[in-house]
């Protein structure tokens, strides 16, 4: 068997990703208790935004909406990595966890490590990224021709 049609993780590296991710998830869940604790005020707010959001849009707080949402998208933002955490447990339930998801080759280890969460390896995640760049380019190249001609009118 010299080619391996469809390449997994052997059951000690997954193993040891889960771990991995398990360390990474109690180290986020620590940080935002960690936060809680430094101010009683920002707590209780904070606290709200994870248990619901919809709770303090009907608050009439309205004055202490910017705030609240700086800390909403803080709260989102780690819960947002909270998903990709648990969604990288799940792959490691599945076995396609190192498995990049656009090529079906394995992602090197030492990524992983740096970046647990990852679902393509690097070389398709740079062709991904070129290939954004490239439409945000002649987006960007429209939007300027528009304004363009706008201005000589
Ligand atoms: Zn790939």
């Amino acid at each position: 068997m010299a080619e391996q049609k469809d390449p997994k993780m052997s059951k000690k590296d997954l193993e040891y990703f889960e771990s991995l991710l398990l360390e990474k998830r109690r180290e986020i869940v620590a940080a935002q208790v960690g936060s809680s604790s430094s101010g009683a005020f920002h707590t209780q707010k904070h606290q709200m935004d994870m248990v619901g959001y919809s709770n303090h849009l009907t608050a009439d707080a309205a004055s202490d909406y910017t705030s609240l949402e700086t800390s909403f998208d803080l709260a989102a933002r780690e819960g947002k990595y909270l998903i990709y955490l648990e969604e990288a447990l799940q792959r490691i339930k599945q076995e396609t966890f190192g498995v990049c998801k656009v090529c079906k080759k394995l992602i090197p280890k030492a990524r992983l490590e740096a970046v647990p969460t990852a679902t393509k390896c690097v070389n398709c995640k740079e062709e991904t990224k070129r290939k954004e760049r490239e439409d945000h380019r002649i987006e960007m190249a429209r939007a300027f021709a528009e304004q363009h001609r706008m201005q000589q009118k």
